[in-house]
């Protein structure tokens, strides 16, 4: 392979850290720039496929998150090979040569939904396993208090545009080398609302909107992981004058246990076991999520050999009262250090069973004999 790690901000002319506005509107310039009916540049095809694919992996969280971690490798090699699915969101490259969405936005005089926000929430290992309330607060856009959202003066009241009469849309026809082309527009007077106000709102100045701080309480359900989102639709930013509200997105993130590892609802637990605790059998303290646990080990219990304790794991998010379980793994540590007595004790054990063992063993010394026969 001759791929290139490309770098998809560079691509887009943005900051690792841009935001999804920013990225947006990084796209939409390039993409009108480079569009192949538009650009006479030699290069425009491929530079225009390029700008899509990192729009396509940049516009999605999931995505971007994963790129950010992993680069293009991570993105299943599609993106460096170039066999991205498909282009932008058709939404998206409407929206970048005719400023307003297909099917959906501010047009035909409906107002502007508000943007999704994302909030990142930090909890512990044990909050995820039981859940969890948090009361968290953030800057948000909300309907401003003073005009109810309308956006207009005590008193007054938005008025048929009188620029597209309502609509929310301007046409333009232009001649090309290519043909006519017709070119659709959002109103510039009205931004596609199809209503104007003539005497705005001073406290928000016509936007019906005002930024404050909004604090809400977060169930977090139990057997939530790291990664997985809380949507609260209609928490997030509202659209201007009247639009609905966009969802808040509460991003989980779950701090790891000290001793216990999770894979979904299956924890594992590593129990270090001394080579008389393995032969003999005895009786351990293990951490579970309910608190300390004790648990038999049989005699003769192997090194790699699992002890599972069934409903001790993490709850099912989709299936009420179930639980995943807990997973003991067992590891055998052959002693490095012994006392002068316990190598001697070790000695006649190898002697009671013939073994050679030490400088004069044939077969190496016991510590090896041991490590072979507990594999
Ligand atoms: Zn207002
Ligand atoms: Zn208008």
């Amino acid at each position: 392979m001759t791929t290139q790690q490309r770098d998809l901000y560079r691509i887009l002319g943005v900051e690792r850290t841009a935001t999804d506005a920013e990225i947006k509107r990084a796209f939409r310039k390039l993409a009108q720039q480079w569009h192949p009916d538009v650009s006479s540049d030699p290069d425009a095809d491929a530079r225009f496929k390029e700008i899509n694919e990192a729009y396509q992996v940049l516009s999605d969280p999931e995505r971007r998150r994963t790129y950010d971690t992993f680069g293009e490798a991570g993105l299943g090699g599609a993106a460096g090979a170039g066999g991205f699915p498909g282009f932008a969101d058709f939404g998206d490259i409407f929206d970048a040569f005719f400023g307003g969405r297909a099917g959906a936005g501010p047009r035909r005089g409906r107002p502007a939904a508000g943007s999704d926000l994302r909030y990142d929430l930090r909890i512990t290992f044990e909050e995820a396993i039981r859940g969890t309330e948090k009361e968290i607060e953030f800057p948000v856009l909300d309907r401003c208090a003073t005009c109810g959202g309308s956006g207009a003066k005590a008193g007054a009241t938005p008025v048929t545009c009188p620029q597209c009469s309502g609509r929310g849309e301007v046409r333009t026809v232009r001649d090309t080398m290519l043909g006519q082309m017709i070119n659709v527009t959002t109103c510039p007077r009205c931004r596609g609302e199809g209503r104007v106000v003539e005497d705005p709102c001073e406290a928000c100045r016509g936007e019906g909107r005002t930024q404050r701080d909004k604090r809400l309480r977060v169930t977090i359900p139990a057997g939530i992981d790291d990664g997985h989102q809380v949507r609260l639709s209609g928490e997030g930013e509202v659209g201007p004058r009247g639009g609905p509200a966009g969802s808040l997105y509460v991003a989980v993130n779950v701090a790891p246990h000290r001793t216990l590892r999770r894979e979904g609802t299956e924890l594992y637990y590593e129990l270090g076991l001394s080579i008389a605790q393995a032969a003999l059998g005895t009786r351990v303290r293990i951490p579970t999520v309910d608190g300390e646990e004790e648990i038999d080990v049989k005699p003769g219990t192997q090194p790699g050999s699992t002890i599972r304790l069934r409903g001790k794991g993490a709850p099912h998010l989709r299936r009420p009262g179930a639980r995943g379980d807990l997973h003991v793994l067992v590891d055998v540590r052959i002693p490095t250090k012994m006392t002068p007595r316990q190598r001697e004790l070790l000695e006649e054990f190898a002697a009671e069973a013939g073994e050679p063992v030490g400088k004069g063993g044939a077969a190496g010394g016991i510590i090896d004999r041991l490590k072979d026969a507990l594999g």
